[in-house]
C-alpha cells in the first residue's frame, strides 16, 4: 500500500498473543495514521516499538470513550486520519470502539474495518463445535447470582439447531463458571476451553463440562487467558427439550440427597455445594429462585 492514507477512521485489529499475527496492511495504517487512539498506550507502545513505527498515541478506554471520542470525532471531520486500536484482538469486540463507529458514522465520517486478530473467531475454528450456527456472549456477568440468571436464560432459548455460544472468561472465574454451566446444562454439555491462543501455551481442553472441570481442578493454578466455547442443544419453542433430560434441578438434588443419605435440608444443601464446588449461600439462592418459578 503506497498511495497516501484516506482520511477515517481506521478500526485496526492487532495480535492476541503472537506478534505475528499483525497484518501488513494495519502496519501500514499504524504508520501512516495521524494519530492511534489506544485502549493502554503503554501496551500499545510496545507493539509500536517492536515494529519501529513512531505515531503519536492517544488515550480512548471505556472510561473516556465520550470524551475523548468527541474530540476525535472533531478531528476526523477535519479530515483526520485516525487508527484505534485496543489491548489485543479487534477493537469494539468487549472492548472500546462501537461509541466512536457510530458517532462517526453519524459525522459522515469513513469507518474502514482493518481486519485481523480475533480471541473469539480463533478459538471457534479450531474448538470442533458448530461453526454453521454461533452466538457471541463476550463476558458473562461477574456476580454469581446474575451469571447463573444469564446461564438460565440462555438455556432456556428456544434453538432449531444446536449451537456454538461463546464467552470470554478470566482465569480466576473459570471454575465456577464451568460449574454454573454444569448445573444449568448438565454433566454431559461439550465444552471446549481455549487458553493461550497463539502464544507458546496454546491449548484447547475439550470434552464434557465435567471432564473440563475435572482437568482444570487438578491443576496447581490456573493461568492464562480463556475463550470457552459450549454447544447448546437444539430445543423446540414449548417443549421442554434436551434440556431437561440432562439437567437436574437444584430442588430435585436436594431432594434425592435428603432421602438417599437421610440428611435435612440444610445437610443436604451443604454437601451438593461441596460436589459442585459452589458456596452454599449461592445453592440456596438458586433453590429459592426455582421454587419462585414452579410459583
Ligand atoms: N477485542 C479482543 C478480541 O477481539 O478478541 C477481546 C478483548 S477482551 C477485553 C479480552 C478477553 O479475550 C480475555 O479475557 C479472554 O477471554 C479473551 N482473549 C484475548 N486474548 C486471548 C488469548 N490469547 N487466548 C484466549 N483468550 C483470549
Amino acid at each position: 500500500m503506497s498511495e497516501e492514507l484516506a482520511p477515517g477512521l481506521y478500526l485496526v485489529a492487532t495480535p492476541i498473543g503472537n506478534l505475528g499475527d499483525i497484518t501488513l496492511r494495519a502496519l501500514e495504517i499504524l504508520k501512516q495514521a495521524d494519530r492511534i487512539a489506544c485502549e493502554d498506550t503503554r501496551q500499545t507502545q510496545k507493539l509500536l516499538n517492536h515494529f519501529g513505527i513512531v505515531t503519536p498515541s492517544t488515550s480512548f478506554h471505556e472510561h473516556n470513550e465520550r470524551q475523548r471520542g468527541t474530540e476525535l470525532i472533531e478531528e476526523l471531520k477535519s479530515g483526520a486520519r485516525i487508527a484505534v486500536v485496543s489491548d489485543a484482538g479487534m477493537p469494539g469486540i468487549s472492548d472500546p470502539g462501537s461509541w466512536l463507529v457510530n458517532a462517526a458514522i453519524a459525522a459522515g465520517v469513513p469507518v474502514i474495518p482493518i481486519p485481523g486478530a480475533n480471541a473469539a473467531l480463533s478459538a471457534l475454528i479450531a474448538s470442533g463445535l458448530p461453526t454453521e450456527q454461533f452466538h457471541f456472549l463476550g463476558f458473562l456477568p461477574e456476580k454469581a447470582g446474575a451469571r447463573r440468571t444469564r446461564l438460565e436464560d440462555l438455556s432456556a432459548q428456544p434453538r432449531e439447531t444446536a449451537e456454538t455460544l461463546i464467552f470470554y472468561e478470566a482465569p480466576h472465574r473459570i471454575a465456577d463458571t464451568l460449574a454454573d454451566l454444569e448445573s444449568v446444562f448438565g454433566p454431559g454439555l461439550r465444552v471446549v476451553a481455549a487458553r493461550e491462543l497463539t502464544k507458546l501455551h496454546e491449548e484447547f481442553l475439550r470434552g464434557t463440562v465435567a471432564e473440563v472441570r475435572r482437568d482444570l481442578a487438578a491443576r496447581d493454578r490456573i493461568r492464562g487467558e480463556f475463550v470457552l466455547l459450549i454447544e447448546a442443544p437444539a430445543k423446540n419453542p414449548g417443549s421442554p427439550g434436551v434440556d431437561s433430560q440432562t439437567r437436574e434441578t437444584i430442588s430435585a438434588r436436594v431432594a434425592r440427597l435428603q432421602s438417599e443419605s437421610n440428611l435435612d435440608e440444610k445437610e443436604a444443601l451443604k454437601r451438593l455445594a461441596r460436589e459442585l464446588g459452589q458456596s452454599k449461600s449461592e445453592l440456596y439462592r438458586e433453590l429459592q429462585r426455582e421454587r419462585a418459578r414452579r410459583k
